[in-house]
């Protein structure tokens, strides 16, 4: 919610009405708001250069010379305000020691004295570097992915959020790599052997099986089966299941999202009996695919059992039949109201 309220300045609006829109996202509507926010950005640039133009002709019939524009370029700019400590373009609030040394506010929270002239550093904003810097087009944080965008400061916060660079996590239990979102499917595929079943979003419960579990009980090594993976309001989900060497078995789903974003999300995956009356269920939010993965908190959010319930939900001496369920978080529809 804070970051929501932290993007209301210049195009306040323009984000509520994409935050409304991106409450129900899909691939595409995200395509073509991307695609949008690239009209607007070269129909701000023609406005800007018909501007610079007209500011031209007129200041050729005041004084001749001060005809030469100088248009700074990125470099340049990076160069005259970069962070003394990341040396990356800071983004606002941007912070100067009292020597005028800057720091982007991520350093400046580190640091107690200015790492230049060692004096004790206080709260000062440099509000002109500030305002230079909204108005200058930088590239999307996720061009070391492959994200292509140039925007203002006024644009990329929305525009990073959903971005179809911004890397998660491989959801392979074991797979350490980070992945742009928009190639996590042929990552998946190409490295992970087409090991994962994709499944049809359904809002009702969908029942899958565990097979073979009395072999997988028998193995010494970790089995892992097979992750399903689904797409729900332009978000994959992905469960896993394994079964450590405790004799413990973990089921849960990871979401490829940020943790705000999994709070709007409910999952539900139960074991069924045979006889169709006796369950066992976990109902919690996803883990973040965009978070560090840690084992515990991803393991503390799953439908946990042992052997003993294998063995007692076992269905033909082979399988045991399970059912998984996504659907919007009631929670998060009442805040989205509430604001
Ligand atoms: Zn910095
Ligand atoms: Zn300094
Ligand atoms: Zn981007
Ligand atoms: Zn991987």
């Amino acid at each position: 919610m804070e970051n929501l309220h932290q993007n209301t300045s210049l195009s306040d609006d323009q984000t509520k009405q994409d935050d409304a829109r991106l409450r129900g996202p899909n691939l595409k509507a995200r395509q073509a708001r991307r695609a949008k926010v690239e009209r607007k950005k070269i129909s701000t640039d023609e406005n800007d250069s018909k501007q610079r133009r007209s500011d031209t002709a007129h200041e050729t019939s005041t004084t001749a010379a001060d005809t030469k524009d100088h248009v700074f370029s990125y470099q340049e700019i990076k160069d005259a305000v970069e962070c003394v400590i990341c040396l990356g373009i800071p983004r606002n609030p941007v912070y100067q020691c009292d020597n005028g040394h800057i720091l982007c506010h991520l350093c400046h929270s580190k640091v107690d004295v200015c790492p230049l002239c060692r004096v004790i550093l206080r709260n000062t904003r440099v509000l002109a570097v500030e305002r230079v810097l909204a108005k200058c087009p930088r590239p999307c944080e996720f061009d070391i992915f492959g994200c292509k965008i140039n925007l203002t400061a006024n644009e990329f916060e929305s525009h990073e959020r959903y971005c179809d660079y911004r890397p998660c996590r491989c959801p392979q239990f074991w797979c350490k790599k980070l992945i742009p979102i928009i190639e996590l499917i042929s990552h998946i595929e190409s490295d992970h052997g087409n090991t994962f079943h994709k499944r049809k979003y359904s809002p009702s419960f969908r029942r899958e099986l565990f097979n073979d579990v009395k072999d997988v009980m028998n193995m010494s090594r970790q089995p892992f089966y097979p992750p399903l993976l689904l797409e729900f309001d332009g978000y994959y989900f992905i469960s896993e299941c394994f079964r450590a060497d405790s004799g413990n078995w973990y089921t849960w789903f990871y979401m490829a999202g940020s943790s705000e974003e999994c709070r709007k999300y409910i999952f539900t995956i139960k074991l069924i009996h045979a006889n169709n009356i006796e369950e066992l269920s976990y109902t919690g939010y996803c883990t973040s695919l965009y978070d560090e993965k840690d084992k515990s908190n991803t393991l503390a959010r799953a439908l946990k059992f042992d052997d003993g319930i294998v063995n007692h939900f076992c269905c033909d001496n082979s399988h045991v039949a399970y059912a998984y369920q996504i659907r919007r978080s009631p929670v998060s529809e009442c805040t989205i109201m509430d604001e």
